[in-house]
Formats: structure tokens, sequence, C-alpha cells
């Protein structure tokens, strides 16, 4: 495995380049989280940190062995970072 220290140029720079890639892309999904929360107070939906703001889901399910995945109720199925903003 490469540590840090002995990288080549080359891929010191696409760390750089996926760095700078993902930061834009997280700071977007922020931006769009907040945005759907807001919608949905705007018509009275407070559901929490946990309901689904794609289809109201009252609450995330994890999925044993992966805590990350996305809700496994049948008519939800979406991502954990559509429950948790
Ligand atoms: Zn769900
Ligand atoms: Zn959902």
């Amino acid at each position: 495995m490469a540590n840090g220290n002995d990288l080549t140029d080359a891929q010191k720079g696409v760390y750089k380049e996926n760095d700078a890639a993902l930061e834009e892309a997280e700071e977007h999904l922020r931006t769009a989280q907040q945005k759907a929360y807001a919608r949905l107070k705007e018509v009275g939906i407070d559901g929490g940190d946990e309901s689904c703001m794609r289809c109201g889901c009252p609450e995330y399910v994890a999925t044993p062995h992966h805590p990350l995945a996305n809700c496994p109720r049948e008519f939800c199925g979406h991502s954990f970072a559509s429950h948790h903003w």
C-alpha cells in the first residue's frame, strides 16, 4: 500500500483532483438537503432527522453489516443521506 510519502506526482495530482471534486459534490448535497428540508417544512411536514425527504418513509432502517446501505423499506429504498441531513 502506498503511503503519503512515496506517491508519484501523478498519484498526488489525482488525490488533489478527487479531493476538490468530492468537496464540491458534498457541498451540493448539503445544499440540496437543506432545500429539501425547507420544502417539507413549507408544507407542514417536520419528520425529524430520520424520516426520508424523498418519500415520507418515517424512519431509516439499517441493513445488518451495511449500516449505510439504502433503506430496505419496500416503499422507500432511498439512501441514508435522504433520511439524515
Ligand atoms: Zn426509508
Ligand atoms: Zn424514501
